[in-house]
């Protein structure tokens, strides 16, 4: 094969080739476009993945499936068409969701083959990993081990998975003895295509892509299983989820063995009520209550984020937490979101919980008459916001079904969008270094299905693109996987053992300003459309908290710590002195408390530690002589002998600078 680097190809074939049309035609030259800008012609009938080791041989272990003009395809899918072909590698987040569906097949072929009879339903990724839904009696601890071997002999069997397109009726037939996959084939619209996957004698019905063989995934592992009802409703069908993660090589499963030893230590779950920061109760699932001590960490964090907006030039807004449906209609979030939204009724009209502030954010805009003199117009709204997650995907802080967003929407013409991003960015880089967490982002283009025109988005695209290469910010590019609406920069942070987490995003809107009628007038005196840009970049605080508890084991930085220093009595005689320098430091702004004598000091020593404290100052006879304090800064050795008045300023001035450690 031939590569043209940057060159227009111009080979020509004579062969015939595809029947297009119902007819015969002469092949045209399939003429893709790698990532680099290189460029391959082809006559038709080479797989995506030949073309992609033509490409860079070296790499071609790597490849999971390819992107041909946004659209995920098996590298065993023939190239049927010219575009744009990417590679999509364990690297990308659609790779390693790909390799993840891939394991629960295998899950699920094993299970069939350890417990026959036992019916698969559904098998989707998760946060972690991934997980199968099995319609079977409950398993048992020697099943589940059954199951880890049938499925490690299956990894190791490298059986491929083959894609097939079937009729409706075939399908009908092919899942005779499963009521649930049958009732999927069902519900698929008419006239859209119907895909199975075979692995090896097992096939699943299965849109794809997948991996090419079960060899891809050296690296699987299953976590456990739990009974669980059908959709997640009380009184549902009972099911039996199995839970499991994959790699593309042992090596990646270790590296994730021994991270996630590390985070159950951390769980932020435990931490959360050990700190005494949060809790939940069992009436309201995914609501949290945030305790007193959790409460100084959320207002602290608003105050952060707050002091960026004020500087950026961001006003605030508070709009009603209850919509009618016909705000959701508008934005279409009664369209497409309302099975997860909580819905009520009032003066006998359906009315919804808003999931999002979008719609908020547009009805102020809309309020009045606007003029480009008021663009771009940046408004921050942190409403309490509340999705109906699956009860079985919620977990501590970090999938909630209640919570607040740094959230805010700017209403900009094309023009400001750049000058709006780059300010953004520098946010991130400033807001996560403050948290001592890596970043990086994903840009996600065009998907397959979008509105609005074509050369929009190729210039949002490129806008996009430009600054990011201008900031030199750590980014990524997933063709194809942006909203329906616009283009967006998703965030990810990586936390001290390496995980990865989505945290904040910015999308570029065209749709929403249509769809509510938004207009200015700009300065010719004509109305114009403006657009909206969505941001947040913690995401939410409640999720932001959870990532931040386990990314420190819960030792929060000082300016987050909800008590910064406790003051230590020697003994009873030195209580006073505790007492009174504890209250000159809380006038002076730090969140200092004074212990009492009741235990020896040694312990209470200890207690400090265990509670996270930053600072521990002690108070004896010698202290009390000298006017200093004993104080133990953690992760420093030796403690420091300070005048009281040279420690107060030493919190004062960490506490300000919001340094990560102590
Ligand atoms: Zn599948
Ligand atoms: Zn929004």
């Amino acid at each position: 094969m031939r590569i043209d680097r940057g060159a227009a190809a111009e080979s020509f074939s004579l062969r015939p080739g595809l029947r297009t049309g119902g007819r015969m035609r002469l092949a045209e030259t399939i003429d893709v476009t790698f990532p680099d800008g290189s460029r391959l012609s082809q006559p038709p009938g080479r797989t995506a993945g030949e073309l992609l080791s033509a490409w860079h041989p070296e790499k071609a272990a790597e490849y999971l499936a390819a992107r041909l003009d946004g659209l995920l395809i098996d590298l065993a899918r023939t190239v049927d068409r010219s575009g744009p072909l990417w590679p999509v590698t364990f690297e990308d987040r659609v790779g390693r969701e790909i390799l993840h569906h891939s394991a629960a097949h295998v899950v699920a072929k094993a299970v069939t083959v350890a417990a026959p009879g036992s019916l698969p339903t559904v098998g989707p990724g998760s946060e972690e990993g991934f997980y199968y839904d099995f319609d079977m009696p409950p398993i048992t601890p020697e099943l589940f081990e059954r199951i880890r071997s049938v499925s490690q002999r299956i990894v190791s069997e490298d059986q491929p998975f083959e894609r097939r397109e079937v009729s409706r009726e075939e399908a009908l037939r092919l899942f005779a003895l499963n009521p649930h996959k049958r009732g999927y084939v069902e519900k698929a619209a008419a006239g859209e295509g119907i895909t199975i996957y075979r692995t090896g004698d097992w096939i699943d019905l299965c849109r794809g892509p997948h991996v090419p063989s079960t060899r891809w995934l050296a690296g699987l592992y299953l976590l456990g299983f739990s009974g669980v009802t059908q959709g997640g409703a009380p009184g549902g069908l009972p099911l039996q989820r199995v839970r499991g993660v994959a790699f593309p090589t042992r090596a990646l499963l270790e590296e994730y063995r021994t991270m996630r030893r590390e985070a159950e230590a951390r769980d932020h779950r435990i931490l959360g009520s050990r700190l005494e920061l949060f809790h939940f109760v069992e009436e309201a699932p995914g609501l949290p209550f945030w305790l007193p001590r959790g409460m100084i960490v959320l207002r602290e964090l608003e105050k952060f984020v707050g002091e960026h907006l004020r500087d950026a030039g961001y006003s605030e807004v508070r709009t009603p937490l209850l919509f009618s449906s016909t705000v959701f209609e508008t934005s279409g979030h009664w369209e497409h979101f309302r099975d997860n939204m909580f819905l009520t009724s009032v003066d006998g009209r359906p009315y919804g919980v808003k999931p999002m502030n979008c719609p908020g954010a547009m009805l102020v805009f809309r309020a009045r008459a606007r003029s480009y003199r008021e663009l771009p117009l940046r408004l921050a709204e942190w409403a309490p916001l509340h999705r109906l997650e699956a009860s079985g995907t919620l977990h501590g802080l970090t999938r909630v079904r209640g919570f607040t967003q740094d959230d805010a929407h700017i209403f900009l013409t094309e023009e400001q969008i750049e000058t709006e991003v780059r300010t953004l960015l520098r946010w991130i880089r400033e807001a996560f270094s403050t948290f001592d967490l890596a970043w990086k982002l994903e840009l996600s283009t065009r998907p397959e299905k979008f509105l609005g025109e074509i050369a929009q988005w190729d210039r949002a695209e490129a806008l996009l693109r430009g600054v990011l290469d201008s900031s030199g910010a750590p980014y990524h590019v997933n063709p194809g996987d942006g909203a329906f609406y616009g283009p967006k920069i998703d965030v990810y942070v990586r936390d001290s053992i390496g995980r990865s987490w989505q945290t904040g995003t910015i999308q570029v809107d065209y749709q929403q300003p249509i769809r509510f009628g938004l207009e200015y007038q700009g300065a010719d005196g004509g109305l114009h459309r403006p657009i909206v840009v969505h941001r947040t970049v913690l995401g939410s605080f409640e999720r932001f908290t959870g990532i931040l508890l386990e990314h420190c084991a819960g030792r929060l930085p000082p300016w987050l710590a909800p008590v910064q220093v406790r003051l230590l009595p020697v003994s009873e005689r030195h209580l006073a002195r505790a007492e009174e320098l504890a209250r000159e430091w809380r006038g002076q702004g730090i969140r200092a408390e004074a212990s009492d004598s009741a235990t020896t000091l040694s312990k209470r020593v200890r207690a400090g530690e265990v509670e996270k404290v930053p600072y521990l100052a002690v108070v004896g006879d010698t202290e009390i002589a000298t006017g200093q304090v004993t104080l133990r800064i953690h992760g420093e050795k030796a403690p420091r002998a300070l005048a009281a008045a040279e420690a107060a300023a030493l919190l004062v001035d960490r506490i300000r600078q919001r340094s990560f450690r102590p």
